[in-house]
């Protein structure tokens, strides 16, 4: 029997399975390849829709898709302590405390990464962050009773202009005046975006300060602290709350001290999403450093390449079992989008560029596409354009009672959430 084992049940590590069970089907059924993914949670969090949960348009619920229901009899759920490369073993520990050792022959690492608790002290005592999806729910039940006037939102990427974008219209929704200040150590906001998509950022910027948001540029956060973020030259943003959406760092697993790593804890992946040098090792997602094919540098580090590369991981393993020769990574890229607040946002596709509704009715349906369970997607599309739907219906009341309008959907996304 051949043993394959995915490690982490992210962007990367679904996508690896789905492509490994859709071409070795039958030799799984038979028994000759057993096919298992390890996550540490039972749930994928889709942080695509992030923003939508900040200002209440979706719950936390809404970005979950429960994995043992979706893996079908080959998830476990456990803490992965150890991937012994000499034994070709992963340990585990289970949540009721149970060590596990599960041997593979091929392995694919796609633990992804964490917010970054170890680049800004001070992070996990006086701020909140995103990526974790229990850190979120607290977050979010944070914000209900959140009474201050002041909020800090540190990053000047997309998910940092959304956040801002979210927590503004959220509380503009509650009829409540709070400042939301975005920070960033640049010149320039969606620095994700290559420069030659520039007026699509300064689009994007005009419609976040048409939104009230106060942009702090050339600003770099050294720590968090109890009143709000610290900067490098020593000054306070004061801020009764601050929210990190600063890029994310990453946790070397014991064991894989033998793999090329960057100085940041990423293992270098070869252009068949190998680990440098090993014949069963795999790598894809956050975790991953994977140059662009075709030149260019590094792949962005975001959901959309950590799916293709967890295609490809998947169909190169399902390959190397028949014997058959593996392929190259070779994707060029879609586009990138962020979803501002009130059905706003900036795209681009293929390097069309598209701003305000447009942009972000485009968001919205390829987001929903991309979620691992297409009833899922269906559920966001509902939520979200019947939310819209309410608020373009309501429009006339509104104008009555604009103040009443915000608190009422709110409270309803409120009350459809699910905790994880
Ligand atoms: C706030 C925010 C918003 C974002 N918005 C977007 C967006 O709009 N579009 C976009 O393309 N990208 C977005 N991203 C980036 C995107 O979330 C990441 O690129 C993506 O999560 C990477 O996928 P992954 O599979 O590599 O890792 P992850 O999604 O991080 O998954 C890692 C998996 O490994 C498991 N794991 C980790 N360590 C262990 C361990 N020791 N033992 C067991 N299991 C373990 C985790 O439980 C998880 O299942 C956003 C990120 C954040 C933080």
């Amino acid at each position: 029997m051949r043993r394959i084992v995915i490690a982490g049940g992210g962007y990367a590590g679904l996508h690896a399975f789905a492509e490994i069970r859709k071409r070795l089907g039958p030799l799984i059924r038979s028994g000759e390849v057993e096919l298992t993914l390890i996550a540490k949670d039972p749930y994928h969090t889709y942080h695509g829709w992030t923003g939508e949960v900040l200002s209440g348009r979706l719950s936390v619920g809404n970005t979950l898709t429960v994995l043992p229901t979706l893996l079908r009899g080959q998830y476990v759920e456990g803490e992965i302590g150890r991937i012994d490369a000499e034994r070709q073993v992963v340990e585990i520990t289970t949540p009721d405390g149970i060590h596990r050792r599960l041997p593979y022959d091929h392995v694919l690492v796609a633990t992804g990464s964490r917010d970054p608790f170890s680049r800004l002290p001070g992070l996990a005592e006086h701020g909140w962050c995103l990526k974790n999806t229990r850190d979120m729910q607290r977050f979010v039940d944070h914000l209900r009773t959140f009474a201050g006037k002041r909020v800090a939102v540190v990053g000047g990427g997309m998910a940092g202009a959304e956040t801002a974008s979210a927590l503004r219209e959220r509380f503009r929704r509650l009829g409540r005046d709070v400042t939301v200040e975005l920070i960033t150590s640049g010149d320039l906001l969606f620095r994700q975006l290559h420069p030659r998509f520039s007026r699509l950022a300064a689009a994007g910027t005009r419609i976040l300060e048409r939104q009230g948001i106060v942009i702090r540029r050339g600003a770099r956060v050294a720590s968090i602290g109890q009143h709000g973020p610290v900067l490098e030259n020593g000054d306070l943003v004061l801020a009764d709350m601050t929210v990190v959406a600063a890029g994310v760092e990453f946790s070397p697993i014991a064991g894989l001290e033998r793999l090329q790593a960057t100085p940041g804890g990423r293992y270098i992946a070869d252009p068949f999403l190998r680990a440098c040098g090993q014949d069963n090792i795999w790598l894809a997602g956050d975790i991953a450093e994977v140059a662009r094919p075709f030149g260019g540098g590094l792949c962005p580090v975001d959901a959309l390449w950590a799916m293709k590369q967890g295609e490809l991981a998947g169909a190169n393993i399902a390959r190397a079992v028949l014997g058959r020769g593996i392929r190259r990574f070779s994707f060029r890229g879609l586009g990138q989008a962020a979803g501002l607040a009130n059905g706003s946002g900036i795209s681009e596709l293929y390097g069309m560029t598209f701003r305000g509704g447009l942009a972000w009715f485009i968001r919205v349906c390829y987001f929903a596409w991309y979620m691992p369970r297409r009833t899922d997607g269906a559920a966001v599309l509902r939520d979200l354009f019947a939310d819209r739907l309410a608020e373009a219906i309501g429009g006339l009341g509104a104008m009555l009672r604009p103040a009443a309008q915000g608190r009422k959907s709110l409270e309803a996304a409120a009350e459809r959430g699910r905790a994880p």
